[in-house]
This record gives C-alpha cells, sequence and structure tokens, in this order.
C-alpha cells in the first residue's frame, strides 16, 4: 500500500470506529432512558456507503469496540461476525431514499401505547413542526420485514419521525444525537397526548396547520447562532 493510500484507510478506520462508539453509546441510552427494555430497538449510522448497525439481540452493555457490525446499502455484511438487527429493512429503506445519517427505532410506552389508538398523532403542541407536521402512524406488519419497511417509508412521506402500529417509534437524522432527541421529543408528545386525552368530559385543543407552519418557520432559526 502506498503512503497515501495507507493515510486514507486509517482515516476511515478511525471514523468508523468513532461512529460505532457513538451508535453503541446511543442504543445503551434508550435502554437507560427506557425508551427500549432489553434488546428491543436498534440502531444505524452511516459512514459513506457503509450502514453500521446494531446487531441482533445482543445486550447493548455487552457490546465492544470489536463488535463492529456494518453493511453495504444493499444488506450484504461487510464488517464483523454478529448477525445484523432483524430490522435491517426498515434502516435500509430509510437511508436509501432519505438524507438519514442516523435512524432511531424504539418500543417507547406513550408512543406505543399512542400507535394503538390512532393513525396519527394528533397535533396537541407545537413540536410537532420538529418532526415536519402530524407523525404519523405506519399500518402493522410483522418485525423484520420488507412488508414493514414500504409501510415506514410512506408513513415518513415529509417527516422525520413515525409510530409503527403495536410495535414503536422510528426517527431519522443528520446526527444520531438529533435522532436520539427526535425519539425522546416524540414520547414526550405521546406521553402529553395521552395524558390531555384522558381527562374525563374534555377534548384536548389541537393546533391548525397554519399554526403549525408558522412554528415550522421559526424553528428554522431556534438556539443558538
Ligand atoms: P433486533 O434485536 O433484531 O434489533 O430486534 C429488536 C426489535 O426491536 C425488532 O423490531
Ligand atoms: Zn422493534
Amino acid at each position: 500500500m502506498t503512503d497515501q493510500r495507507r493515510d486514507t484507510h486509517d482515516l476511515h478506520d478511525e471514523e468508523v470506529a468513532h461512529a460505532w462508539q457513538q451508535l453503541v453509546a446511543t442504543a445503551r441510552r434508550t435502554v437507560a432512558d427506557r425508551l427500549v427494555v432489553g434488546t428491543s430497538g436498534n440502531v444505524s449510522v452511516r459512514v459513506g456507503d457503509l450502514v453500521l448497525v446494531t446487531p441482533s439481540g445482543v445486550p447493548y452493555d455487552r457490546l465492544t469496540p470489536d463488535d463492529v457490525t456494518g453493511v453495504d446499502l444493499d444488506g450484504r455484511q461487510v464488517l464483523g461476525t454478529l448477525i445484523p438487527t432483524s430490522e435491517l429493512p426498515m434502516h435500509l429503506a430509510v437511508h436509501r431514499t432519505t438524507d438519514a445519517r442516523a435512524v432511531v427505532h424504539t418500543h417507547a410506552v406513550h408512543a406505543t401505547a399512542v400507535s394503538t389508538l390512532v393513525s396519527e398523532l394528533p397535533p396537541v403542541h407545537y413540536m410537532t413542526s420538529a418532526l415536519g407536521g402530524p407523525v404519523r402512524v405506519a399500518p402493522y406488519a410483522t418485525y423484520g420485514t420488507e412488508e414493514l419497511a414500504r409501510n415506514l417509508l410512506d408513513a415518513l412521506t415529509d417527516r422525520t419521525a413515525c409510530l409503527l402500529q403495536n410495535h414503536g417509534t422510528l426517527t431519522y437524522a443528520p446526527t444520531l444525537d438529533q435522532a436520539y432527541d427526535r425519539t425522546a421529543q416524540l414520547e414526550w408528545m405521546c406521553r402529553l397526548w395521552l395524558t390531555a386525552a384522558s381527562v374525563p368530559g374534555h377534548t384536548p385543543n389541537l393546533l391548525t396547520e397554519e399554526q403549525l407552519r408558522q412554528v415550522g418557520e421559526k424553528l428554522s432559526g431556534y438556539g443558538q447562532r
């Protein structure tokens, strides 16, 4: 190998190792913050055309740097020996068709409860706009199937988050931290709606399309410049 090729090679290895470390930290956070129980849920992050994914059914606290698991955009395993997440069809569908760099799937309890009740999360809070608009529920299909991946892509049209009926959540973003944050916001909003909707004799006020549109514009300038 030439010196230049070796340098490029080392840089890529470092980038992959760093991305794996962040992926494992994010997966552990979903357990610590009670968005999943045990080995439920999964996380992926893209490094070029490589997609790092959590392995199927392995407790996240056992994952070491040597367990790095990666597939190409067609799902062929190119890194590691552990079997990749069973939800590969869902993760790859998002990576192939959106500008996502990171995808987080959980079984967060309030979000999953909402997924059994409605076909769209009613817009009870302005943070609806941070996810692109009212969050849709993708119709139920068996976990890990291409059918579930198709239903999910429909539900994600113009959104960065959706609910999976009788199953959980999926969000995507340019970074793992942002994808994680979107999941936490979604779970919080589902909890909010369930709380407001469960007061006897009252129905929650919902935001209008115009109110959500105005927030959408304002949110693009939110935070520090
Ligand atoms: P994996 O352990 O295969 O990632 O599956 C967990 C899950 O949430 C399936 O929907
Ligand atoms: Zn799941």
